[in-house]
């Protein structure tokens, strides 16, 4: 029985690759409408700091994992206490805060956009002055899909973006002109061992991913670093389970990381098509201490993310030749992720 900690599409895709291995899973979500629990084989719908509701799905579970990065610090250690989880809690608490995220990246001597802690307004001028302009403001913690950041242009415009904020912990980065952006999703097993998919070009729409695309115009040598941080990144956090990380590239290939997920990601939902081993899949045989399998891709492949309204037009979208995939929510909100489409082609590079 694996547990999983959040409810949404990227938990239903759990549950049904554990399905596929023949595994049970629990899915547990504080939210009132989780559309991973129509295929979980067990759901729990409670907060996630009630003890007793945690205690009980530890009880019931072999291993824990997590569909989402939000989940409280305390619940994952109160967890850890009860029942292995994977990936354990401090990989969690690092990629949960943007400042730790990023000091952390950096200390491996991965490239980052350059950034300061902003804790007041007096730090967010300095930070200005510092890094100069265009910056991007971003809360430290529970932002995503663009909420919780910002460009500001000047130190004025810095501390009163951090004053809009509520005055929470905040880090101030420098703008990166990139050419596009990229990601990396990669598996690491209990023995250590690391399987990488190749890393698609992501494009982005209102902040929120719209296409990931395989191959993604990346050098040979682009893409070799690119397994390379993601094998640093995954060893220094002992991590079990599927990572993403996020990364710019630019105009002279130089690759820095944005953000780490931990956990699957939304920019590898082509590998369900392209790949024999999907994220999802991989994810579960890692919690499960499984070996990995190849993360090796047969075909290229776009993925398109249906977002909102555009759900009602999936037949349009989709056509005969595209793994079509709807997350059963019910309720439609503008830019709330309703489905996705992988097209694919014959592949051109290995
Ligand atoms: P994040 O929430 O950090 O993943 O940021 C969401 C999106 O905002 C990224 O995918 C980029 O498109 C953009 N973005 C974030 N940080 C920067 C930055 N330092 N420079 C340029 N664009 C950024």
């Amino acid at each position: 029985m694996i547990g999983i900690l959040g409810g949404g599409q990227l938990g239903r895709m759990l549950a049904l690759a554990a399905a596929k291995l023949g595994f049970r899973t629990h899915l547990y979500s504080d939210e009132t409408e989780s559309c991973g629990f129509n295929v979980a084989t067990e759901a729990t719908r409670a907060h996630f700091g009630d003890e007793e509701a945690l205690a009980r799905f530890a009880a019931g579970c072999d291993v824990v994992t997590f569909e989402f990065e939000n989940v409280p610090d305390a619940t994952a250690h109160f967890l850890a206490d009860h029942v292995p989880v994977a990936p354990n809690p401090n990989a969690l608490a690092t990629a949960q805060d943007r400042f730790i995220e990023k000091s952390f990246v950096a200390g491996l001597g991965i490239a980052t956009a350059p950034f300061r802690n902003v804790m007041t307004e007096k730090d967010a001028k300095e930070a200005f002055a510092a890094l100069g302009g265009p910056a991007v403001l971003k809360t430290r913690r529970l932002g995503y899909d663009g909420k919780g950041q910002r460009i500001v242009r000047s130190a004025e415009d810095c501390a009163s973006a951090f004053g809009d904020f509520g005055r929470v912990p905040a880090i101030l980065e420098k703008f990166v002109d990139f050419a596009f952006e990229a990601s990396v999703v990669a598996a690491r097993g209990r023995d250590g061992s690391f399987a990488v998919f190749d890393p698609p070009k992501n494009e982005h729409e209102n902040h929120i991913l719209r296409r990931s695309i395989v191959p993604s115009p990346l050098s040979e040598e682009g893409v070799r670093e690119c397994f390379d941080i993601a094998r640093a990144i995954a060893e220094a956090l002992d991590y079990v389970g599927v990572l993403g990380v996020e990364l710019f590239i630019g105009r002279n290939g130089e690759i820095a990381v944005n953000e780490i997920a931990p956990r699957v990601h939304n920019s590898g939902h082509w590998t369900m098509e392209a790949c024999v081993v999907s994220q999802f899949e991989q994810h579960i045989r890692a919690v499960a201490g499984w070996p990995l399998g190849s993360c090796e891709r047969h075909s290229n492949a776009v993925m398109e993310n249906i977002i909102g309204a555009e759900v009602e037009a999936w037949q349009a979208l989709a056509g005969r030749h595209a793994g079509l995939h709807i997350y059963g929510k019910r309720v439609v909100r503008p830019g709330r992720k309703m489905g996705h489409i992988t097209r694919l082609a014959p592949p051109t590079k290995a």
